[in-house]
């Protein structure tokens, strides 16, 4: 009979490996407008995952026929840095970096009020400088923050999560370690104010009620997101109004 090597990623008084609570997030930090050369920009940490987005538009978008006399075209490249990972990774563009660009671009439409730039492009880059799991949602995050500081005008912040399961326990915020041998991994992407999901996917298997569950700790976890997230923006037009006052 062979004995199951299955890690334990949950103690019994109910602690992860990183000794948090299932249902807490990691320490999460965010700054926004920290490059120079982007029309906006911003660094979100969850834990041990460090994600930059920069934005550049609304601008002239080549070739022109690829642009809509409607809207402002979205173009979104999400990369792993090849220092980001334990192993260096390729810097080449992968599959996966391929979809996660394309789920990212749908989410960041559902906020953008793209209408209000016919013909030009507004483009987004996320790098991830450092990745612990949760880099997609970590990455959209930070590119609605870097959205925002741009200054195109936005429906909603839109704030990503992912919620596991590990050893049979729902946990918010997975990291590398719970996404590799767990169960389940739900990466969800939510506007709050809007009260709409923007982004969910879901590898591994869940029962529906585990779905809802998985949902409302996601909500929760994305308001208070938010609120960092707000802070982090007030902060910094704070810092400028001064400046000016200063003057
Ligand atoms: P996410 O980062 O959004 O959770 P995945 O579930 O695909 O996306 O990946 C989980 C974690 O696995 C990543 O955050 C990263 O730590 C690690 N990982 C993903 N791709 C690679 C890669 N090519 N090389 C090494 N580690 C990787």
């Amino acid at each position: 009979m062979t004995i199951s090597s299955k890690p334990v990623l949950i103690s019994e008084d109910k602690k992860r490996v990183d000794g948090r609570k299932p249902d807490e997030m990691r320490p999460v930090r965010i700054a926004v407008g920290v490059l120079k050369n982007a029309n906006g920009s911003a660094l979100v940490e969850y834990g041990d995952t460090k994600v930059l987005a920069a934005v550049y538009g609304p601008r002239e978008a080549l070739p022109k026929y690829m642009t809509s006399p409607t809207r402002a075209t979205l173009r979104v490249r999400y990369h792993m840095t090849s220092f980001s990972t334990s192993e260096r990774k390729s810097p080449a563009p992968s599959r996966r970096e391929i979809e996660l660009s394309k789920v990212i671009r749908e989410a960041l439409e559902a906020i953008v009020f793209s209408s209000l730039f016919p013909r030009t492009g507004i483009d987004v880059f996320i790098e991830v400088l450092q990745a612990d799991g949760g880099t997609r949602t970590a990455g959209l995050t930070a590119a609605s923050l870097a959205l925002a500081d741009a200054g195109i005008p936005l429906k909603d912040l839109a704030i990503g999560v992912a919620v596991g399961k590990v050893n049979g326990v729902l946990v918010l915020d997975i990291n590398e370690l719970e996404d590799e041998y767990g169960e389940a991994d739900m990466p969800v992407g939510i506007a709050p104010n809007l009260g709409e999901i923007v982004l969910f996917q879901l590898n591994g298997v869940l029962t529906r009620e585990e779905v809802k569950i998985g949902l409302d700790m996601a909500f929760k976890a994305a308001e208070s997101i938010y609120k960092t997230a707000k802070e982090a923006l007030y902060n910094k037009y704070i810092k400028l109004v001064e400046e000016v006052k200063s003057q």
